[in-house]
């Protein structure tokens, strides 16, 4: 350690599978603070055998945050180091911390970050979509209806998004997104770093038939490509073309024929012939 580590705590970044992409700085901090507070101990153990750490490592997650925060943060006020460690990638990203990093600095207690992986932006640089701006979704609700109204909020925002998503619901959550987004480009990014890496790139309605059974599981990244400005037609010509298509054709048809032309979601298309039908 080049200079003695000051008070203070440390938001430590550390592998999202394999063990070596963790940064020299991190394994300073790591091998000299007073504490490691650690999501799950024993996986952070597998952490420091590889490292040849020995650092004193207590719990600190989503059940006993509450109750422990006010015992490190007094032990912060006193000039302890202090790290904390997710289970994978960067702490605080979909993962506890926020409100013992939020109360440290109304306490005026300094915090440092140790930044390193985060599968977020790992999945989004290999993804081969729009890196200049992205949207950090986090995970979506696991039942579909909320899933569906969480998405909508997401439709119009004007960069990639990126979404966490567990091997249980990735089939589910995919057919919610083609179903809210269109055929917008995608790409889902499995086990990243890890022995079984993999990586799908496709319109999001062919994304979930591209997956083999057996890779429908593991940890998952899904990231979703911007609404594509130059084909996407405003609300009077989809209207226009709505009108003509239901002189002739089923309601469903119509519908079916105007989102294959508009590069808008088909249930927004579904929306607005309703209102056609309803208002004509
Ligand atoms: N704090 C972490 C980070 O910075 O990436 C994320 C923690 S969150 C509880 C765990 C989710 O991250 C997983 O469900 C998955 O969506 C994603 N994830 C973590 N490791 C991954 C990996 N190696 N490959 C793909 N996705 C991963």
């Amino acid at each position: 350690m080049p200079s003695a580590l000051a008070p203070g705590l440390y938001l430590v970044a550390t592998p999202i599978g394999n063990l070596r992409d963790i940064t020299l700085r991190a394994l300073d901090v790591l091998g000299h603070v007073d504490l490691v507070l650690a999501e799950d101990t024993r996986m952070s153990r597998r952490l420091f055998d590889a490292h040849g750490l020995l650092p004193k490592c207590t719990a600190y997650h989503e059940h006993n945050a509450d109750k422990r925060r006010e015992k490190v943060l007094g032990e912060l006020e006193e000039g302890a180091r202090i790290a904390l460690i997710s289970d994978a990638g960067t702490p605080l990203i979909s993962d506890p911390g926020y409100k013992l990093v939020r109360e440290a600095a109304r306490r005026g207690i300094d915090v440092f970050a140790i930044p390193g992986p985060s599968a977020a932006l790992a999945a989004l640089t290999v993804s081969a979509l729009p890196t200049d701006k992205f949207f950090f979704a986090g995970f979506l609700p696991p039942k579909s209806a909320a899933r569906q109204r969480a998405l909508e909020r997401f439709v119009s925002i004007p960069s990639s998004l990126v979404f966490y998503e567990s091997p249980a619901r990735i089939e589910a959550s995919l057919a919610d997104m083609a179903e809210v987004f269109g055929p917008r480009p995608a790409a889902l990014a499995r086990e990243l770093t890890k022995r079984f890496e993999t990586l799908y790139r496709a319109p999001l309605d062919q994304l979930g038939a591209l997956i083999p059974e057996d890779e429908k599981r593991g940890e998952m990244v899904v990231v979703v490509g911007p609404p594509d400005e130059n084909t996407q037609w405003d609300t009077e010509q989809v209207d226009q073309a709505l009108r003509e298509a239901l002189t002739d054709q089923s309601l469903k048809s119509a519908v079916d024929e105007v989102t294959q032309m508009c590069g808008l979601a088909r249930r927004e298309v579904y929306r607005r012939a309703l209102d056609l039908r309803q208002s004509s």
